[in-house]
């Protein structure tokens, strides 16, 4: 009886650490060592070598944008976010205040692309950035680091959380190019 139980446990422990592998590989996308803020609506990583404020400059938030969304956040890069992703749900007309995700911004778009090899096993062809929706994460180089591109991502994770049932992928991306055309569009 002992040597049936032991090897039943030795069994759970071997499907557990299974598990905790198989976890693990998911959540490893690769990307490495990282800096890290967290504002209100994302935990945000950005390559060690990369500038907050530099990218928070990219970005080109208006302050007046903060008055528009409503929105009180800070000035710094995790503000800049959080207004945008104000402006993104203010578009779609989908307002989802307790929505938390993660944003990685990679150094360059070979790191982007790199992470998609890990995670997808294919090549990225035709995009600068992607939102994967299994890590509720958006990933961007710093290169394509603009309000319209991350706009258009922030997008994705929107929509994803917002229907109960998620919409077709053609659907998700007429609305996602849509707010990628406002943000373009409001800042001419
Ligand atoms: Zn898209």
């Amino acid at each position: 009886m002992l040597k049936y139980l032991g090897r039943i446990s030795l069994a759970v422990i071997l499907v557990s650490s299974l598990f905790i592998g198989y976890s693990f590989a998911k959540m490893d996308d690769g990307f490495g060592a990282a800096k890290k803020i967290e504002s209100q609506h994302f935990t945000i990583y950005y390559a060690p070598e990369l500038n907050p404020d530099e990218l928070a400059q990219e970005l080109g938030i208006h302050p007046l944008d903060k008055i528009i969304t409503g929105s009180f956040y800070q000035n710094d890069l995790g503000g800049m976010i959080d207004t945008l992703f104000s402006q993104v749900c203010d578009i779609l007309d989908m307002q989802l205040y307790s929505f938390h995700g993660t944003i990685k911004i990679c150094r360059d778009f070979k790191q982007v692309s790199g992470i998609y090899k890990n995670l997808f096993d294919r090549g990225l062809t035709d995009r600068h950035s992607y939102y994967v929706y299994g890590l509720n994460t958006v990933y961007v180089s710093a290169e394509h680091f603009k309000r319209e591109i991350l706009g258009h991502e922030i997008a994705h994770a929107v929509e994803t959380y917002y229907f109960a049932v998620s919409p077709s992928v053609k659907i998700q991306e007429v609305l996602a190019g849509f707010v990628e055309y406002q943000l373009r569009k409001s800042y001419k």
